[in-house]
């Protein structure tokens, strides 16, 4: 069954091992900021520097796995129709929206919809970690200089993660302009089990 995560919302949810989770962005140009977590221990948690040191790139997709903090991995990347995602940046939070964009207005961020919907888990705000930005189009020149592009990601474009360990993951539909050519969509996703 393939549910929604409306636009600027998030969801969290487990995944057991063997299962596999689909994330579909169904416009196009729309990121999904992805965090995973240890079912049985959530100090456990995905982790962005594990992860480039075992799979030697800072592009992750198709045929890598996302690895946690204990260097174990936690999903293994089985198809990624789009190609592009991020896993540099933070999750945008409301002080992304302050810093960055001078907005000093309330802005929704997956840095608040991930700790929210998490918060039923146990996870705290603070345990929030550097989210696998899919479909996150972040360019990078020769002297390190980063851009935030929009996605290149087309409607119906999906990753098929599969789960190495039963885990708590949290997904959002991005709230932050830049990320998302400045038009705010959904994201949808499926569990499917062999
Ligand atoms: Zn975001």
């Amino acid at each position: 069954m393939i549910q929604t995560i409306e636009k600027q919302t998030g969801k969290a949810f487990k995944l057991k091992k063997g299962e596999i989770l689909r994330v579909i962005d169904p416009v196009g140009e729309q990121v999904s900021d992805m965090v995973l977590f240890n079912a049985q221990d959530s100090r456990e948690k995905i982790s962005a520097g594990k992860t480039m040191d075992f799979e030697n790139t800072i592009l992750i997709t198709k045929g890598h796995h996302l690895w946690s903090n204990r260097s174990r991995k936690m999903v293994d990347i089985l198809e990624d129709t789009n190609g592009r995602n991020d896993f540099l940046l933070a999750p945008c939070s409301p002080e992304t929206f302050q810093i960055l964009y001078d907005n000093p207005e309330y802005h929704p961020s997956c840095f608040e919809n991930l700790y929210t919907n998490l918060a039923e888990y146990g996870i705290q705000p603070d345990d929030i970690p550097t989210a696998f930005n899919i479909f996150m189009n972040v360019q990078f020149g020769l002297d390190g200089e980063l851009s935030v592009d929009p996605p290149q990601s087309k409607a119906g474009d999906y990753v098929l993660f599969e789960a190495k360990m039963d885990l708590i993951v949290g997904l959002t539909a991005c709230s932050a302009e830049q990320s998302n050519n400045f038009i705010f969509k959904p994201i949808q996703f499926e569990i499917l089990r062999k």
